[in-house]
């Protein structure tokens, strides 16, 4: 069957899974980014294959916790107080979403994308011999707090009926797993225990991605959009930053997967989805063959910072993820916020402490919905895609979304009915 030509907006992790679902569904694919693939928000993020930990950060236990975390200057989530016009509206809609009800379905419709997205990745993986750093050691999610602990039980039942292996365990059990975290015996009570849980360098990913499509023969066009232009309701071209005007082939499709920048260029041809830069930080710390750092994923719960060990031999390297900024949209990193991610992970992993002035820094713009939904699929306008919005779980959510997407593009609307978000 003859495919219509696709065109992709963005290099980032959302925008090569898509493309290289398409490709090999038989569609002829360009990618349009200026810039490296996977270089912007995709670069240093946590690595987590969060296949089991979807929930979003909407959710009613967060509001109490709000009010001392915004404003808190050591807290895991900030906000940098300043006028602009895009965070009262997204505000609301955040707030508007941490129901039980709401917070509930969008966990398991986000377990579905991902379980969709799974075997997807893996197939990818042993195919076409992608080399990133996949690990597949299990995820360890760690409570300080008993009453906490007991809570998170609750969560565990709901996701064991959605079909997620997890389970609670004891903090010697814990210490037995991991004996690198031996020395916070007295603060820690237990841990979640996630076997199916994954890691991967998402940067070393899209590249990989970006070699093979290249390789392939797909085209990349180093250009930025600069605007796209509609003419009685259908996409007829796109505009790049030189100023050249790119007509569209008879049912082409365009397809904007451009991280947070989706927002403004959808916007500007009337179509609004609520993004919102949610700045977060990352240290990748180079590792030696004896040192103690936990062998599976690790978040510390009570920080919010994520711990993952990454490559083999003189690439061995510990990536320390966290923070969740409300700071604008620029990725310029703020030194208090790196100083603050430096300390927490010294006092996680003392042995580390020494060397932690080598870790290299990382700012990224998680582009985040409020409900923590994408936005996937037909704009409203003929011609004109989306594939944006992942937030804090693009690496892990980028396969389903870009097979999901795809069986929408052959034709069958239900696909991605039960992930998308709404419009704003
Ligand atoms: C600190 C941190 C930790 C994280 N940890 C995890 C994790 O552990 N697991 C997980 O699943 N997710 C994690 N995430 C989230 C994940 O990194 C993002 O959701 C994901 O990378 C977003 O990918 P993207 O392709 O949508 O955007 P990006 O990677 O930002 O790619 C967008 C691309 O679009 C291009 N572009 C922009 N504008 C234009 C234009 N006008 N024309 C052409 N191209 C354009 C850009 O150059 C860029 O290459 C983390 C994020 C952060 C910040």
């Amino acid at each position: 069957m003859n495919r219509a030509p696709v065109t992709v907006v963005g290099a980032g992790v959302t925008g090569l899974t898509t493309a290289l679902a398409l490709h090999e569904a038989g569609y002829p694919v360009r990618i349009v980014d200026p810039a490296a693939p996977g270089s912007g928000t995709s670069a240093a993020n946590g690595a987590q294959l969060s296949w089991a930990f979807v929930a979003p950060l909407a959710e009613p236990g967060v509001l109490p916790q709000l009010p001392g975390w915004l404003l808190g200057s050591d807290s895991p989530i900030r906000w940098v107080p300043r006028l602009d016009p895009a965070l009262p509206g997204w505000g609301l809609q955040f707030l508007r979403a941490c129901t039980p009800r709401r917070a509930r379905a969008t966990t398991a419709a986000l377990l579905e994308l991902a379980a969709l997205g799974r075997p997807q990745l893996d197939d990818w993986r042993t195919r076409l011999e992608l080399d990133f750093d996949w690990r597949a050691n299990g995820k360890l999610l760690l409570y300080r707090d008993a009453e906490a602990l007991a809570k998170a039980g609750r969560q565990v039942d709901f996701q064991r009926r959605l079909g997620v292996e997890q389970r609670l365990i004891e903090r010697d059990a814990l210490l037995e797993r991991e004996p690198a975290l031996e020395h916070l015996r007295d603060q820690l009570a237990g841990a979640l225990w996630t076997p199916g849980e994954a890691l991967g360098d998402c940067r070393r990913f899209c590249e990989a991605v970006a070699d093979h499509l290249a390789d392939q023969g797909v085209a990349f066009v180093k250009r930025g959009v600069a605007r796209l232009e509609t003419r009685h309701g259908r996409l007829v071209a796109w505009h790049d930053d030189r100023g050249e005007r790119h007509v569209l082939d008879t049912g082409e499709t365009l397809i904007v997967a451009a991280g947070l920048a989706s927002r403004r260029l959808l916007a500007e041809v009337g179509i609004q989805i609520p993004l919102y830069p949610l700045k977060g930080y990352s240290l990748t710390l180079p590792l030696d063959a004896g040192d103690a750092a936990p062998e599976a994923s690790v978040t510390d719960g009570a920080h919010k910072m994520v711990y993952a060990r990454l490559g083999q031999g003189d690439q061995r390297r510990l990536r320390i993820a966290g923070i969740a900024d409300l700071d604008g949209w620029q990725a310029q990193p703020r030194a208090p916020r790196i100083e603050l991610l430096k300390r927490r992970a010294c006092a996680f992993l003392p042995a580390l402490a020494e060397r932690i002035t080598a870790a290299e820094p990382w700012t990224g713009l998680r582009p985040a919905t409020p409900d923590g939904r994408p936005r996937l699929g037909p704009t409203g306008i003929d011609g004109l895609w989306v594939n944006a919005g992942q937030g804090a779980l693009g690496w892990t959510l980028a396969p389903g979304s870009a097979l999901a997407l795809r069986t929408a593009l052959d034709g069958d609307a239900t696909a991605i009915a039960a992930f998308r978000g709404k419009p704003a």
